[in-house]
C-alpha cells in the first residue's frame, strides 16, 4: 500500500509508538517518515483542563480564565498536538475534503477514545448544515472506527454565520451557543456521564458550548477528547 500523505510505497512497520496497538488493528496507511512528524501529547506534562502540551499538568491561561467564568466541571484529553504538521493534515482532511486522510489516523484515535473510562455516552461533536455542503462528511466521525456513538446534539440550522475556521479567535469566544438537544426522550441523559468528540481544541468555546447545553440537560459529567490541541 502507498503511504496517504507522500504517496511512497510503505516498506516498514510502524514507529514504536503505534505498537502499543493491537496487532490486528495495526493496518498501515501512512509511512513512519509521514507519522513522525506529527507529535503525541506527553500526559503529564500536559495542562489537565485543556490537554495543552505545557512543562506540568497545571491549569494553563486559557483554562483559568474559563475557570473564573464557568461553574461547571469540563476538561479535554487531546492526543497530538496541533503543530504545522497537524495543522497542514487537517486543512487537507477537513477543507480539501480529502476523506481517505482520515485513515492517517483513525484506529489511533479510536483506541485512545476507547481507553477513556467511565462513559455512558460517546457523542461526536454534529457539524452544520452548510459544512455538511460543502465538506460532505463529518470529519469527526470520519476519525472513529467500530466505536458506537449517540447523537445527542444539534447545530442551530436558523443561524447562518461564517465557518468556525474562517473566524478571528476573538469572534469565535464571542460566538453565542449553537446547540441545542436533540433526544427523543429527556429522561435518558440525565445524570448520564458524556464524552464530547471533536477533532481540534482551539479556543475550548465550540466544546464548552456543546457541555454547556449536555449539563443544562441533566448530564451529570461531561469532558471531551480531541484528535490535537
Ligand atoms: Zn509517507
Ligand atoms: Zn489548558
Amino acid at each position: 500500500m502507498d503511504c496517504l500523505l507522500c504517496h511512497r510505497q510503505i516498506r516498514e512497520s510502524w514507529p514504536l509508538g503505534f505498537l502499543m496497538l493491537p496487532q490486528k488493528k495495526r493496518v498501515t496507511t501512512t509511512c513512519s517518515d509521514c507519522l513522525a512528524a506529527f507529535h503525541k501529547i506527553d500526559r503529564e506534562m500536559s495542562c489537565e483542563g485543556c490537554g495543552r502540551q505545557q512543562n506540568s499538568r497545571k491549569l494553563c491561561q486559557d483554562c483559568l480564565k474559563w475557570q473564573a467564568k464557568t461553574t461547571y466541571d469540563f476538561s479535554n484529553r487531546a492526543l497530538f498536538q496541533y503543530d504545522e504538521a497537524m495543522k497542514t493534515y487537517m486543512h487537507d482532511y477537513k477543507f480539501q475534503g480529502n476523506y481517505q486522510l482520515r485513515h492517517v489516523f483513525d484506529v489511533t484515535f479510536s483506541h485512545f477514545i476507547g481507553m477513556q473510562t467511565e462513559v455512558d455516552f460517546l457523542v461526536a461533536l454534529p457539524i452544520d448544515r452548510q459544512t455538511w455542503q460543502t465538506r460532505g462528511f463529518n470529519q469527526v466521525t470520519g476519525l472513529l472506527t467500530e466505536l458506537s456513538t449517540t447523537d445527542l446534539l444539534v447545530m442551530d440550522r436558523q443561524k447562518k454565520e461564517k465557518r468556525q475556521s474562517q473566524k478571528k479567535r476573538r469572534e469565535r469566544l464571542k460566538t453565542s451557543n449553537h446547540f441545542q438537544i436533540d433526544v427523543e426522550c429527556p429522561e435518558q441523559i440525565k445524570n448520564k456521564r458524556i464524552l464530547l468528540l471533536d477533532d481540534v481544541y482551539t479556543t475550548g468555546r465550540t466544546l464548552r458550548h456543546a457541555s454547556e447545553t449536555l449539563y443544562a440537560a441533566g448530564c451529570r459529567k461531561v469532558d471531551s477528547v480531541t484528535l490535537c490541541r
